[in-house]
């Protein structure tokens, strides 16, 4: 598809106008959600290392700030568009108020390749963008975070650049950023750590999977899949398969499941997981095998966990699919209609807006942290993500009761509901 973000936007709007519709909201009150706060498109100059002038396209898009300020990452990338922004946008505003935090949507990003820059090309585009930023975000009003291909060093950049044109120290407008200069400690492992949350929940609500050990594969060894990985391992949860963009390694023995710690060091040493077949801390293939990433996903697993890019289940292997539940840790890894399709066939799917929701809490604990001028301990703040977590759960959970629902659209009623009762 040429323009993969218009699918994305299609889908979160489709399911925004159903689900808000059959609560019986208007269509003036149903376009709020549709129709974003403001959306900008600016360009980006900077100066290439050969003393050229580049131009690139940005964009910052609101989408709704009933609930708090606007929450959402800038991503750098060759396919980013408008219309992907502002679908990530729209489900950041549903995922804030599906975790009750007070924060409404946004989201930004550039469309370039990032891996064509040098480290100062980098620097001087992402000033650059913060420049066209500096008026339009702040601390009340919209807090950018990290997204695909940027990262904390980035988010510092761009926040110097913002406090020395405001001539304000704000450090509270910007999240995602290294402890040393006012992260907060457990955001690196927040959005894996909360997806097991999340899982934890609902099995402790299956009657059938009741204090079973499952077998997971996970689609995506990055930061999410990682942590998600090691807090899974930790509940006694076999992961047998796991995969990054290179390849995939499987384990049939159930028994022990993959050495996680240790599969992340071969990864380290090999540059991918794919021959990192890791048990009881030895990596030895003859124990496991290399599959392709199609495969990973049609594993006979309890548990499948995408978390890696969107839309990699889809019409075309929605069929394949053996795992009974899907935790999607990833935005959008599920097109609409394998959705629907799976949700016929029983099988449970953890939505994005819920599953991955860890990331955007421990950005809002940062957030309150930097306001407050006071910073808790790793501890603290993964307490206060279980507890979070575990409501957002319970409240999605119950919602489902009442409509008898897949998690997904109740999620997005627990969301539409909480974002528009603000306006009546
Ligand atoms: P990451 O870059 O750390 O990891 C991505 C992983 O996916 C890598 O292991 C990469 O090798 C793998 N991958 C890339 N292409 C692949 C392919 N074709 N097949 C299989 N694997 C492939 O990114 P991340 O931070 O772990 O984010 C993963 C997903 O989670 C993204 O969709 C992101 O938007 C979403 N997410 C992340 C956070 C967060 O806090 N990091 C929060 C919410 C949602």
């Amino acid at each position: 598809m040429e323009n993969p973000g218009k699918e994305m936007l299609a889908s979160a709007q489709n399911l925004i106008k159903e689900t808000a519709t059959k609560l019986g909201y208007s269509k003036s009150e149903i376009d709020r959600l549709i129709v974003p706060d403001m959306a900008y498109e600016f360009s980006v100059p900077f100066e290439k290392d050969d003393g050229s002038l580049a131009v690139l396209t940005g964009y910052r898009i609101q989408h709704n700030n009933f609930r708090g300020p606007y929450k959402g990452g800038i991503r750098f990338h060759q396919d980013t568009s408008r219309e992907e922004v502002q679908a990530l946008s729209t489900l950041m505003s549903i995922k804030c108020a599906v975790a009750d935090i007070p924060m409404g949507g946004g989201k930004g990003g550039i469309r370039v390749n990032p891996k064509e820059l040098s480290e100062s090309e980098l620097r001087r585009m992402s000033k650059s963008f913060a420049r066209k930023l500096a008026y339009l975000i702040g601390e009340n009003v919209d807090i950018p975070a990290p997204d695909v291909n940027t990262n904390g060093k980035i988010m510092q950049w761009m926040l110097e650049e913002y406090e020395a044109i405001r001539k304000i120290k704000s450090p509270a407008t910007f999240t995602g950023k290294s402890i040393i200069h006012g992260g907060s400690l457990g955001r690196t492992e927040a959005t894996g750590f909360g997806g097991v949350i999340a899982l934890q929940e609902l099995i402790m609500r299956l009657s059938d999977q009741k204090q079973k050990e499952l077998s997971i594969a996970i689609y995506g060894f990055g930061n999410v899949g990682y942590y998600f990985a090691e807090a899974a391992a930790e509940k006694g949860h076999k992961i047998v398969a796991v995969s990054d963009s290179k390849g995939a390694i499987f384990t049939e023995d159930l028994s022990k499941g993959l050495d996680i710690p240790m599969v992340l060091k071969c990864k380290k040493e090999k540059g991918t997981v794919s021959g990192c077949c890791c048990i009881d801390g030895e990596c030895d293939l003859s124990k496991g095998k290399k599959i392709t990433n199609d495969q990973i996903l049609e594993l006979p697993v309890d548990i499948l966990v995408p978390a890696a890019l969107e839309n990699v289940i889809n019409e075309k292997n929605m069929r394949n699919i053996k795992a009974k539940i899907i935790v999607e840790m990833a935005n959008g890894p599920i097109t609409e209609a394998a959705r629907k399709y799976l949700t016929s066939k029983q099988v449970i799917i953890v939505p994005d807006v819920l599953a991955n929701a860890g990331g955007v809490i421990v950005s809002y604990l940062e957030w309150v942290q930097c306001k407050q001028g006071y910073w808790w301990s790793k501890e603290d703040v993964l307490e206060k993500l279980d507890t979070i977590m575990i409501k957002a759960f319970a409240d999605v959970w119950n919602q489902q009761k009442i409509h008898e629902s897949d998690l997904k659209t109740a999620a997005f009623e627990v969301a539409i509901s909480r974002i528009l009762s603000v306006i009546k």
